[in-house]
């Protein structure tokens, strides 16, 4: 490092571990600069005495105006001008001031309700002279648009102690003079030295408040450094007093990686250079008016933007150069938009290799006083394109036309053709230079947000990368680039549908494994949405899982509309989207190609959308097209791999030949007991009682349910099979299936008697009765209780497990078999999260993003 490094380098290491004893006491000269929202009213004014108090020798405290006063004083200045009426609003804006005066001077100590009155008095008189001025009033504007500092900077001087306290004030009009020009307001530092100087040997202040944004010209008329331009006074007034440091205080941590308002996950850059600072700035980040490094440049004077609200944060250091290794965290430090532009293209087969046309172009441009905020031209020369300000847009096309007009006409040159509502979205870092695949980073995700290119350039410092986009695709684009560069690509937006049993459990998995899966693998997965049947809850952040079921019953709480959420949870500015359905409701499932196609996965542990209606199956598949996947693992033997192993085994190349499976916890666990020494009924009670069969024993012994997961299997093995292809054996007989559930539980054991026969007859042959889900070529797809060699995989399951063999082309003579438990909250949940993961896993290499 260099030695004018080595200040600044200390300072970012101490800043960040304590801000402000980070300030070293003795002949050091700091400047301070307090935004309008740090000095919107009473309180936050009175809040700035402690972070002034930094133990520097010599202080200067530049103030903008309180927030919203400006604004305020613009349309009066307009309202003046055009002769309308602007008493009430200069009333309200005299009371404001008057009401903080005296919070901040209440015994009136300071005088200060008389001088703000008296401020409030000359500004009625500019604005009745600027209602009766005729010619020229470029002067009496500015004083009336400066109005705001003057107050403000009277009012943060009494706040600090007035000069009782030490405190003097100083109006940068008496010694900054500037010159408006060209590429903004340039200052006459000799005059605004000598001025400076004088100014200091007759106060020798060593503690002073001053103006913020007002200026003079040097023939001495009122002016401004521009909207926005107290941050430049500030850099000015650095220069001036040679500071050691200047603090900008604003309203946010420091410079964020994109604008806050627009990129929720904006991060604080800790440190930047002035020339990144530069460039974002000028491609529009609020935070900083784009000409405040230029003086504190050439004195390399550290500038560290901090945030009033939450001042022990360390903020963002400015610096001649980033610190090494900088670059290592992200090549590129931030994203801006710049809206209101259009572009100029100016094209024809007569320009190619024609020199001295680019020249004409921008030299046309040039004297029509138009700024060309970018230029990009194809190699072929075909057509030269340029972004221009909408404002000046038709001048520009005009200005090149005329400069064209004997091409035009010659048809060498098309003609000028103009786009408007076009946006530039700039990507700034130092650390872009020379390290490729930044850019195709930036396209890459720009193109999986559909965000159409119109023209792109690259700066030669390499420093910043430019788009053209259109207007409306510009949020959507600044969040997708954002993403790119500063999420981990596999940050999944989620939204759960239905905390039932299974919805909880995943919750409670989700709770407690989330942290986990961030630090160590990168995967960070955001619950943003939970809903049932009647509410939905939604975050921009994100839910803590287990908070997530009683953010619902919130007074709050809107009704629960699938769309609304579906498109809260596809948010923007996240690279990924998931909707796992736990609400088993066929209305749901409903939704799944819609979603689908829309780029969001769908995980379920419920069987609808897999066993439902063939067309929507394959209007499900096609969706998939979009990248987005639809995962069920849960729906067949809940956490068990059954599904996966399926996939596995076709995808591989293996022919399914036959599927048998136990299929249904219940069912398994019925005829797992069912040995004759107590009749069947008597275990359909006891199952009743353990909480293993449905309220209704008739929806298990219906095997209806086995047969779903059933047709499941067959069209995940590649067959078109539906509910009704199945052949399904029913084990409630025919007179007890119209029946109330009393009813049938009363008569119950009318299903001993032909249940005892098949089981004597089994034993009889040696064999064992099971109820299982079979799928052959040979035999088709049917459900039932069928009597199997005590040898079979079926006759070797416990309780309630579950069982799925595949007979396939490798797995011939030995089957391929899945066993375990297979129902159950926390396994389907397990399921279910496996399927999250599987997708999570799958998406660092881009797939799936939002189409
Ligand atoms: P002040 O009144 O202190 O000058 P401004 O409103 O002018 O404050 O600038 C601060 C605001 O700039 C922030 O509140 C934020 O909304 C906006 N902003 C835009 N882009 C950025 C960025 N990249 N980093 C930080 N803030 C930004
Ligand atoms: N008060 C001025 C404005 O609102 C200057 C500033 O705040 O930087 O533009
Ligand atoms: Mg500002």
């Amino acid at each position: 490092m260099s030695s004018a490094l080595q200040l600044p380098g200390d300072a970012v290491a101490s800043a960040a571990s304590s801000a402000l004893a980070a300030l070293q006491p003795g002949g050091t000269t700091r400047v301070h600069k307090f935004g309008g929202s740090s000095v919107a009213d009473a309180g936050r004014i009175l809040a700035l005495a402690p972070l002034v108090e930094d133990g520097a020798a010599v202080r200067a405290v530049v103030v903008s105006a309180m927030a919203g006063t400006t604004n305020a004083l613009v349309a009066m200045a307009e309202q003046a001008s055009s002769g309308q009426d602007w008493s009430g609003e200069w009333a309200a804006l005299r009371e404001r001031h008057l009401a903080t005066a005296a919070v901040i001077d209440p015994a009136d100590r300071h005088g200060l309700r008389d001088a703000v009155a008296r401020d409030f008095d000359a500004l009625r008189d500019d604005l009745l002279a600027l209602a009766s001025a005729s010619g020229e009033t470029g002067a009496l504007v500015a004083q009336v648009h400066g109005a705001g500092e003057l107050v403000s900077s009277r009012l943060v001087q009494a706040a600090l102690g007035g000069e009782a306290a030490g405190w003097q004030r100083l109006d940068a009009r008496d010694v900054l003079v500037v010159q408006p020009g060209e590429m903004g307001v340039a200052v006459d530092w000799e005059a605004s030295r000598e001025r400076f100087a004088e100014w200091r040997t007759r106060q020798r202040p060593e503690k002073v408040v001053v103006t913020g944004f007002v200026a003079r010209e040097r023939d001495g008329r009122s002016t401004t450094l521009g909207r926005n331009g107290s941050d430049y006074s500030a850099a000015i007034f650095a220069n001036l007093f040679d500071a050691d440091e200047l603090l900008i205080w604003t309203d946010v941590d420091g410079v964020l990686s994109a604008d806050p308002r627009l990129v929720p996950d904006a991060t604080v850059l800790p440190t930047m250079s002035y020339a990144e600072a530069c460039e974002l700035a000028y491609f529009g980040a609020k935070v900083l008016h784009p000409q405040t490094m230029a003086p504190v440049q050439s004195r390399a004077i550290p500038l560290c933007i901090r945030n009033t609200l939450n001042p022990s944060a360390p903020g963002t250091w400015i610096l001649p150069e980033n610190p090494e290794g900088d670059a290592e965290i992200s090549p590129v430090k931030g994203l801006t938009i710049v809206r209101d532009m259009a572009v100029l293209e100016l094209a024809g087969n007569g320009m190619v290799g024609v020199p001295g046309t680019a020249e004409k172009l921008f030299a046309a441009l040039h004297r029509a006083g138009v700024s060309v905020v970018m230029i990009s031209q194809g190699s072929s020369e075909h057509s030269i394109c340029c972004v221009v300000r909408a404002s000046q847009a038709q001048r520009a096309k005009a200005a090149v036309e005329a400069a064209f007009a004997d091409a035009i006409a010659s048809a060498s040159a098309q003609g000028v053709n103009l786009t408007s509502d076009v946006a530039i979205l700039a990507a700034v870092g130092d650390g872009m230079v020379g390290i490729p695949g930044v850019a195709a980073r930036l396209f890459a995700a720009l193109a999986q947000a559909q965000v159409n290119i119109r023209a792109i350039a690259q700066g030669s410092s390499e420093r910043n990368i430019s788009v053209a986009i259109a207007d409306a695709d510009a949020t959507r684009a600044l969040r997708a680039a954002h993403s790119a560069f500063w999420l981990s690509p596999q940050t999944v937006s989620i939204g759960l549908i239905g905390p039932g049993q299974v919805g909880r459990a995943l919750l409670s998995q989700l709770a407690a494994v989330i942290p986990k899966l961030r630090a160590n693998s990168q995967i960070d997965l955001r619950l943003r949405g939970i809903a049932n049947s009647g509410y939905m809850a939604l975050d921009h952040f994100a839910i803590h899982p287990a908070e997530a079921v009683e953010r619902l019953v919130e007074m709050s709480t809107p009704a629960f509309d699938p769309d609304a959420f579906a498109a809260h949870v596809r948010a923007e500015h996240l690279p990924h989207a998931l909707i796992v359905d736990c609400s088993g409701s066929e209305a749901i499932a409903r939704h799944y190609p819609k979603w689908l196609a829309a780029g969001i996965h769908v995980v379920t542990p419920s069987k609808h959308a897999g066993s439902g209606d063939w067309e929507r199956y394959v209007a499900i598949r096609e969706a998939q097209r979009s990248g987005a996947r639809f995962m069920y693992e849960a729906t067949v033997g809940a956490g068990l791999p059954v599904i996966n192993t399926l996939r596995n085994l076709r995808d591989t190349g293996d022919e399914i030949q036959a599927i048998d499976g136990m299929l249904s916890g219940t069912l398994a666990w019925l005829f797992n007991s069912f040995d004759g020494s107590r009749p069947f009924s008597a275990l359909v009670r006891e199952a009743r009682e353990l909480g293993y069969t449905e309220p209704d024993p008739r929806d298990d012994l219906s095997g209806l349910d086995v047969a779903r997961k059933l047709v499941i299997l067959a069209r995940e093995a590649g067959r078109e099979l539906s509910l009704d292809d199945v052949v399904v054996e029913s084990l409630v007989p025919e007179h007890l299936r119209e029946v109330s559930r009393d009813e049938f539980l009363a008569r119950l054991d009318e299903l001993d008697a032909p249940m005892q026969a098949r089981l004597v007859d089994a034993v009889a042959r040696g064999l064992k009765l099971r109820h299982i889900a079979h799928l052959s070529q040979a035999e088709g797809a049917r459900v039932g209780v069928v009597a199997l060699p005590a040898d079979h995989a079926c006759c070797h399951t416990r309780l309630t497990d579950n069982l799925v063999q595949f007979t396939t082309a490798r797995y011939a003579s030995n089957p391929l078999v899945v066993q375990g438990p297979g129902a159950g909250p926390q396994v389907t949940a397990a399921g279910v999260f496996g399927d999250i993961l599987a997708i999570a896993h799958s998406l660092s290499n881009g797939i799936g993003a939002h189409a």
